[in-house]
């Protein structure tokens, strides 16, 4: 995620999870610090709250003992980053990565305490890492890593504590072996204390596209401010994994909108008549990339993003929209559903270029709106139909949206410093009255 600030002209993108600020390279958790600092100022933030916020309430590393198939015993090195608790139990996913830093579970850990602020829902922000390499593993081995990983923090976790969920390389089953451990050691069954379960063991519908389903309901909203008819609007996609290729489904199905473009990591497809996202999908499905689809033309990424489109979907990775090409992008509207496509420097050439955006972490706060519906029913023990999810869904979005929206026009600053503006001072607020400062 990045956060526009006035005096961020020499950002750059550089290695990966590091960006270039001012000639100084900041790791990711510097980043999130340097953001908070700015939406601070503007807030004109008690130095207290400040002071508080740039930190984890709590950062657990852990060594979690697994024995291999050969017999043998690795030890993977944990953590688990509790960045706020004032607005609720802390939430967020747990990624098992060989690249995993602290520095980037403790930036995105802040990152949740803003996005379930934002979308207004009673949770703070936690995040969970283990460094390991889950497709060089064995199914067992990974089953023992979870089950060790949870017997690693379990104290520290629960569902009026911290709600973990899937994120890089976890899944459904992964949450089903976590859940099964945390509820084996607390004597009882305990679904809510952990989210994106399989539908058996009290997962919610709506789950799997709802990133790509509240992000749409966004674009909706962006579009009628904006004077959009989304049923003639053209769309381009960057990636087509689980975000990108159900945006893609959901916006040419429900909204009518013609797909001129989508792409992979091997490179892109255009058709100005448009192209069948599902069809796309089974190609890519037979072949391993949407590249040759019949009847379209291969194109690269970078040109993708700068089509000339109403709507471009950064849906694959950060730092896709940086100083080089931001003043060649022609769309009207980018609907940020990865995580931290567009470097600050760029954000300042989009803004000044008239382009919308709607920042990630209210673009794609859909999923995380759908776990809490998950945490909610199983806290119930009465779940909702898919259709009740969704319209849950949308009102959920559809009210953060217009929330920044209107902040944004009585401010006059963009969309993203507002979502900062919007989820820190909740936040703060929480804090006031719980008499923390
Ligand atoms: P995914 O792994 O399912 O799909 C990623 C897609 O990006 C793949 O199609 C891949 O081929 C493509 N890709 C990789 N490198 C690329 C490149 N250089 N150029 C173009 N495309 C490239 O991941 P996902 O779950 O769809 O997540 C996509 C983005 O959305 C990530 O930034 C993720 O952090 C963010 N996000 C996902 C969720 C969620 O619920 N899955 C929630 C919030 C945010």
């Amino acid at each position: 995620m990045s956060l526009s600030k006035p005096n961020a002209s020499a950002a750059t993108a550089t290695k990966k999870g590091s960006i270039s600020l001012n000639n100084k390279e900041l790791n990711s958790f510097e980043m999130a610090q340097t953001q908070l600092d700015t939406a601070a100022k503007m807030l004109h933030l008690e130095p207290g709250i400040h002071a508080i916020l740039r930190e984890p309430m709590r950062e657990l590393h852990v060594s979690i003992p697994v024995r291999m198939d050969n017999g043998k015993i690795k030890v993977f090195k944990g953590f688990r980053v509790q960045h706020n608790n004032a607005r609720g139990p802390c939430k967020g996913g747990i990624r098992f990565h060989p690249d995993e830093t602290i520095d980037t579970i403790k930036a995105l850990a802040a990152w949740m305490t803003w996005k379930c602020a934002v979308v207004d829902i009673p949770f703070g922000g936690s995040k969970g890492g283990v460094i390991c390499n889950p497709r060089e593993m064995s199914s067992s081995e990974v089953e023992r890593l979870s089950r060790g990983y949870i017997d690693a923090v379990w104290e520290f976790i629960g569902p009026d504590v911290d709600i973990p969920a899937p994120d890089v390389y976890t899944n459904s089953q992964v949450m089903a072996w976590m859940m099964d451990e945390y509820s084996k050691l607390k004597g009882c069954y305990s679904p809510a204390v952990i989210t994106g379960k399989p539908l058996a063991l009290g997962g919610s519908a709506g789950r799997n596209d709802a990133t790509s389903r509240g992000g749409l309901f966004t674009i909706i909203e962006a579009a009628k401010h904006l004077n959009i008819d989304l049923s003639t609007a053209t769309v381009a996609v960057q990636g087509c994994g689980n975000v990108g290729s159900n945006l893609a489904i959901l916006i040419n199905s429900i909204s009518g909108s013609k797909i001129v473009a989508i792409s992979d990591s091997k490179g892109g497809i255009y058709n100005e008549h448009g192209l069948d996202p599902n069809k796309v999908l089974q190609h890519k499905v037979e072949t391993g990339s949407v590249i040759n689809y019949l009847g379209s033309e291969n194109i690269s990424n970078n040109e993708l993003l700068q089509l000339d489109v109403d709507i471009l979907c950064p849906a694959a990775l950060e730092n896709q929209i940086t100083q080089v090409n931001a003043s060649k992008i022609r769309a009207r509207i980018v609907a940020e559903l990865a995580n931290g496509p567009t470097t600050p420097e760029a954000d300042e050439v989009l803004h000044d270029n008239g382009v919308f955006v709607i920042p990630d972490f209210l673009c794609n706060a859909g999923g995380v709106t759908v776990s809490y519906f998950e945490w909610v029913q199983n806290t119930y023990n009465y779940y909702w139909e898919e259709q009740e999810i969704h319209q849950k869904l949308n009102k959920k979005m559809s009210k953060a949206f217009h929330n920044v929206l209107s902040e944004s026009l009585k401010r006059k600053v963009n969309m993203r410093i507002v979502a900062y503006i919007v989820a820190v001072s909740r936040v703060a607020e929480a804090m006031k009255w719980r008499g923390w400062v």
